[in-house]
């Protein structure tokens, strides 16, 4: 038997709608690329903007599926992309422009973007993509007029203002099914080459609503939040559909990511909350410690992407008065997965217990569920101890890449391999060990390459450290540490694997140490280990 409720369709534009309509006057703040005062509007402005968007792409025979692709930052006009194209059933496809040229080339032709939208600071890589990219009909800027070019010959070149203000305000959202695709993003290719996740209505809005939730963004009415994670990775953790599904106001940072610029849009615009990856929020405790600075209004902040490190959750606390939450995720997840919120029984233990849990990845949020298994695929306990090889299944996680299957990725029994290595503990506490690629394999046992580093680079003279693993003739891989001494330190290879002796199994030590002058990393910012094998191949250990 059926119930007996309205049926629906979850649909992206539902979020816009709904903030216009009840949060109608809430702000939506955006530092333009093209500069100038910031840009300000509300919900029902920005809900009126994407209609005329809507009624543009309709005009220009965008159909159901299309893709229209975005090179652009976090700003208003990115927004009502992300509604104005899945809002009529097209496909919005952000590309991360921090992607080699090559991957792009790749990911644009394989998306066959019909359209594609630009922020001014991508001309000059626009002007280099557009001769192979032969299915973009036409190149918008996302300026007014005033800003495109005189000579520049780019198919069907537009300006993103005089596109809408030929269209009027007036358009029907049309329904059609919750499981119709909304938009793309392909991950950054840290492994393989790039690979489109392609999510849907429903998925978007189940995480959307599974994001919200008080032990994840915890986010509501009275809320202000500024994402740093840009629009053109993973849309944002799902911020931009967050935030009009909760009434927060939102701050949209532009492509001023610096310190200085951060810290004045949080303290004039009153932001109480914020997200993004460890590497930005550790220029910012500088900036912050450098002018005695602290925050009017700002409590939380979403860290994930890459591991927090303890000592950037520590100094935000507690110099600060910032609450740090641990997050884990990926493109395949939506992305959120996990986040490292304590329970009640937690909340009793001693200080240093709290915060060994609060560092690790944390619990699955509902949406969500997760196994830890071995090298034949059996389940491991969640005794926080055992790691092996992390799976997750769920209503916001991928079922296959676009245009074709990923063999290996999903198990016989429909788990999605993450490619991570993990523990879990007995509450449900999730710890990220390596990446399934960068474990060491030594004699049969496993060596995280990840705690490693993240020991090493608690050392007071170490700025970044690599662990990969090198061929051993008896145990097959020994673990090799290539570090970045900070400028002007002068610390030696036995220092350094002395300071790691007694916090980590004899076994576990580093059998050899090199110092480099900097590290290879994606274009996300991650470090890029394939790099470093191929530059330590054939590394003879002594
Ligand atoms: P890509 O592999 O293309 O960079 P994503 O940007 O989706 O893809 O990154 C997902 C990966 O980032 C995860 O599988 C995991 O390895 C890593 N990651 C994300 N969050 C965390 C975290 N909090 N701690 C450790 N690793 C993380």
């Amino acid at each position: 038997m059926l119930g007996l409720m309205m049926h629906q369709p979850l649909r992206i534009a539902g979020l816009i709608e709904h903030a216009a309509k009840w949060h109608g006057t809430t702000e939506i703040v955006s530092r333009l690329p093209e500069g100038g005062p910031l840009h300000r509007y509300t919900y029902a402005e920005a809900h009126g903007r994407a209609k005329q968007l809507a009624n543009a792409l309709t005009r220009l025979g965008v159909q159901n599926g299309d893709r229209v692709g975005t090179l652009a930052w976090n700003t208003h006009r990115h927004l009502e992309l992300y509604y104005g194209i899945s809002g009529i059933a097209a496909v919005c496809h952000t590309i991360n422009p921090r992607l080699f040229f090559e991957q792009l080339v790749y990911i644009i032709n394989h998306a066959q973007d019909r359209l594609l939208f630009f922020d001014l600071t991508f001309l000059p890589l626009v002007t280099k993509l557009a001769p192979h990219c032969p299915t973009v009909e036409k190149w918008i800027l996302l300026a007014g007029d005033e800003h495109l070019p005189a000579e520049l010959a780019l198919p069907g070149l537009a300006s993103y203002e005089s596109l809408l203000a030929a269209e009027s305000a007036e358009f029907e959202w049309p329904v059609f099914d919750e499981n119709t695709a909304s938009s793309l993003c392909y991950t950054s290719g840290t492994t393989d080459e790039p690979k489109g996740v392609l999510y849907s209505h429903r998925s978007t809005l189940l995480h959307s609503y599974a994001a919200s939730l008080p032990d994840c963004f915890n986010c509501g009415a009275r809320d202000v939040i500024l994402p740093v994670v840009p629009m053109f990775h993973v849309n944002a953790w799902g911020v931009p559909y967050m935030a009009p599904l909760n009434g927060c106001k939102l701050v949209l940072p532009g492509p001023a990511l610096d310190a200085a610029s951060l810290y004045e849009l949080f303290e004039s615009e009153k932001v109480t909350f914020s997200a993004g990856v460890p590497t930005i929020w550790f220029g910012l405790l500088t900036y912050m410690r450098e002018g005695h600075r602290q925050f009017s209004t700002l409590r939380k902040m979403i860290v994930g992407g890459a591991s927090c490190p303890p000592a950037l959750l520590r100094a935000f606390g507690e110099e600060l008065g910032v609450e740090i939450r641990h997050a884990w995720g990926m493109s395949e997840t939506s992305p959120l997965g996990t986040v490292s919120t304590l329970k009640a029984s937690q909340l009793e233990l001693p200080e240093e217990a709290q915060f060994f849990l609060k560092i690790k990845q944390g619990r699955a949020i509902f949406g969500i569920d997760m196994e830890i298994v071995d090298g034949e695929g059996q389940p491991l306990p969640h005794d926080g101890v055992a790691f092996g090889d992390l799976l997750v299944r769920g209503p916001f996680v991928v079922s296959d890449y676009f245009k074709g299957a990923s063999p290996g990725q999903l198990t016989a029994d429909g788990w999605f391999r993450t490619g991570d290595v993990a523990t879990i503990d007995p509450d449900g506490f999730m710890n990220i060990t390596d990446r399934s690629k960068d474990v060491i394999k030594s004699g049969g046992e496993w060596i995280s390459s990840i705690d490693l580093e993240n020991l090493a680079v608690a050392h007071p003279s170490i700025s970044e450290a690599a662990v990969i693993g090198v061929p051993h003739p008896k145990w097959s891989e020994r673990p090799l540490l290539i570090a970045v001494r900070k400028p002007g330190h002068d610390l030696s290879a036995e220092e350094l694997l002395a300071f790691l002796d007694g916090k980590i199994a004899p076994w576990w030590r580093p059998d050899a140490v090199e110092f480099v002058d900097s590290l290879p990393h994606t274009a996300t910012g991650k470090l890029l280990k394939t790099q470093l094998r191929k530059d330590f191949a054939g590394y003879e250990l002594k």
